[in-house]
């Protein structure tokens, strides 16, 4: 009981921890990479970020949590993590409180994030054309389908850009 507790509140203390800006909680175990490769945050980037990886979780067994500080990221941009991470959960945290919490969508169409595996897709010629595709589920599985070639795909994480 008393480790289950210790581990509630070392759940929550991860989860509210900063001051303001965005948490992505009840990510994939081993996906908060890709996550922050989804929301355009990469080497380089001037974004205050925090990474938990593989933490321990009563839901998911593991999962990963992503935090940015000062910064709250726009609910499109956000439900793109939905194609990797279905269950994720969003929190806005305000003056260290949650201030609005719920769980990412899965967007019907995405654009310049994920890449054709066809090769003559009109996307992967020289044309500056951004990647589209429309993301369908079939049961728990999200597949995506090219909108110029047709190209079906399944495990999208092997296709994020
Ligand atoms: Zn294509």
């Amino acid at each position: 009981m008393e480790s289950k507790n210790k581990e509630k509140s070392a759940e929550r203390l991860a989860v509210s921890k900063i001051r303001c800006g965005t948490v992505i909680d009840h990510i994939n175990a081993g996906k908060a990479l890709l996550v922050l490769r989804i929301l355009g945050i990469k080497p380089g980037s001037s974004e205050r970020v925090l990474i938990a990886m593989n933490v321990p979780s009563k839901k998911m067994g593991k999962k990963d949590i992503v935090k940015v500080e000062g910064k709250y990221i726009g609910e499109e941009e956000l439900n793109r993590i939905a194609l990797i991470s279905p269950n994720a959960t969003i929190n806005l945290i305000e003056d260290y409180r949650v201030s609005e919490k719920r769980r990412v969508e899965l967007p019907s169409v995405v654009e310049g994030i994920l890449t054709c595996p066809n090769r003559n897709c009109i996307t992967n010629s020289r044309e500056p054309i951004k990647s589209r595709f429309h993301i369908v589920k079939k049961g728990e599985e999200v597949r995506a389908v090219c909108h110029y070639c047709g190209r079906r795909i399944c495990e999208l994480d092997r296709y994020v850009v």
